[in-house]
């Protein structure tokens, strides 16, 4: 089968080397587990692991108030709430390293201008991929459109499972935890509270 496929996808042209020290710690981590790195299968899995957390921690290597940059002015004077909801994300918990899976409501209201609605996503993507709780991943994500859109107010509400708690300790699959942070309109007036939580579905 190894002669149907190209180049080996762990090894991709143009991309650094893994470091030894990285694929140590890997090996350690899968004999502390109980196997053996030696052993065929296990070969190359310490070089997949660091690249994969690469991935996982793309937001390390970026600023995500970069997406907010580019906004719009003419509204034609809208000025009720913009929302954008079940938006999927996947981030990793900072005290297990063990995957966080979730989806987020993300409203503001906006003062004069706006911004393309999917930049909203990659605000909350580029707080995601780092080693997060959720209470920070929340707060991080609307306080960054809180300081580069100015709005009246912004919503952010966020569910998501942790398998540090399904998959391990008290193993409750199908759990849920939601965080939300109100800021502005959202947080002094009860009323736009309400709205945009029934918006959001809550
Ligand atoms: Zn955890």
């Amino acid at each position: 089968m190894s002669s149907l496929v190209g180049p080996d996808e762990d090894e991709p042209t143009g991309k650094p080397p893994v470091p030894e020290d990285v694929q140590d710690a890997i090996r350690a981590l899968i004999r502390w587990a109980g196997d053996d790195p030696e052993r065929e299968g296990l070969l190359d899995t310490p070089k997949r692991v660091a690249r994969a957390w690469r991935e996982y921690c793309q937001g390390y290597a970026e600023d995500p108030a970069i997406h907010l940059e580019r906004i719009f002015e003419e509204v034609g004077g809208y000025d009720e709430v913009v929302l954008l909801k079940d938006i999927p994300f996947q981030s990793h918990c900072e005290h297990h390293m063990a995957p966080i899976i979730g989806k987020a409501a993300i409203a503001y209201l906006p003062r004069n201008h706006v911004v393309g609605i999917s930049k909203l996503a990659r605000v909350l993507h580029g707080y995601a991929r780092r080693l997060q709780i959720q209470e920070r991943l929340t707060a991080e994500v609307a306080q960054c459109i809180w300081e580069n859109l100015k709005p009246h107010g912004v919503a952010v509400v966020i569910e998501a499972s942790h398998a540090c708690m399904t998959a391990r300790g008290v193993r409750t699959p199908g759990v849920g935890m939601i965080t939300s942070r109100m800021m502005g309109t959202f947080l002094d007036d009860t009323r736009s509270r309400t709205e945009v939580l029934k918006l959001m579905g809550y």
